[in-house]
């Protein structure tokens, strides 16, 4: 019997692998057609300050897909990464913010939010990285100041000093970079400070457990207290309750970002 189950457990694996390989394939090949088909857009999720005002919001990609409705960035920035099709893509998103913030510029409460755009480690490994934005918000017009790159800790891991280059070559000209994730990668501390970034981003989990217990609450004083003592700008990400709000702000959190607040939605339902 035992073995009997167990044969039938390889067997559901053997399938269930087979079709979640034939599911990327098709994904990947999708992928290649939907930048070109708009099927590709850019939700944004307000970041909030103490006061709750707005400070800027998130991109947050969304793959409208013909036959299986919306695609999360969960299930094919992975698959974009891989196939090496983020390059292409990380330019498309690139390029759709920067246009959103000119947009901006001249609107009546939009003007002075940053956008937060997440790159991946393909795009900010490429030679050309820093180049490329610098010509994507001269080309559009955007503000540099009011871009903000998200980065996470486990790709500052190879090519460190590279990686650090053409940071500080985009932040000479004002833009800013964001670690996100903050919490859940190798960071040590000692590199910390030598990284030319401006804001530590507290990862999702650590909000969601914070008021499980005082040993919860401890981890995110700390990140805070060393944000706050390398002089970086910290914000919360997965606010989704007035009970994490007041609790973070009672820690001294700079920003919000969360359910609670708004969900990502296309720019034309923002408030
Ligand atoms: P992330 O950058 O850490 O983004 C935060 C994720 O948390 C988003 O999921 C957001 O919708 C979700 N979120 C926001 N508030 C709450 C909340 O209160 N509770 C909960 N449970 N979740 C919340 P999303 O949009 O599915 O994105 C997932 C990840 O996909 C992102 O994580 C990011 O790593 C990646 N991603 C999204 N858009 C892009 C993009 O344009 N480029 C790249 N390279 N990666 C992207
Ligand atoms: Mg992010
Ligand atoms: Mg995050
Ligand atoms: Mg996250």
């Amino acid at each position: 019997r035992a073995k009997d189950a167990g044969r039938n457990t390889q067997c559901f694996y053997d399938a269930n692998i087979q079709q979640m390989i034939t599911e990327q394939l098709e994904l990947q090949q999708d992928l290649r057609h939907a930048m070109n088909h708009d099927e590709l857009e850019l939700y944004y999720q307000l970041q909030l300050d103490r006061e709750q005002q707005v400070a800027g919001v998130e991109a947050l990609i969304r793959w409208h897909h013909p036959t299986r409705g919306m695609v999360m960035p969960g299930v094919f920035i992975h698959i974009a990464e891989q196939s090496g099709e983020i390059v292409a893509l990380g330019d498309w998103i690139l390029q759709r913010a920067c246009r959103q913030l000119v947009e901006w510029q001249n609107h009546a409460t939009r003007s002075d939010w940053t956008i937060a755009v997440n790159v991946s480690v393909r795009q900010l490994r490429a030679e050309d990285f820093a180049e490329k934005v610098l010509i994507t918000l001269a080309e559009t017009g955007a503000k540099p100041d009011k871009l903000v790159l998200e980065i996470t800790e486990s790709m500052l891991l190879v090519d460190t000093e590279q990686v650090i280059e053409k940071m500080a070559r985009l932040k000479r000209v004002g833009v800013k970079f964001s670690l996100d994730d903050f919490g859940t990668g190798y960071s040590s501390l000692g590199y910390l400070n030598r990284l030319p970034i401006d804001e530590l981003k507290i990862d999702q989990s650590f909000v969601r457990d914070m008021n499980q217990g005082e040993h919860h609450k401890v981890l995110i004083r700390t990140i805070l207290s060393l944000g706050h003592t390398l002089s970086l700008t910290t914000i919360a990400e997965g606010v989704e309750s007035e009970e994490h709000f007041r609790s973070l702000l009672a820690l001294g959190c700079d920003r919000f970002q969360g359910y609670y607040f708004a969900k990502p939605v296309p720019p034309d339902q923002l408030p």
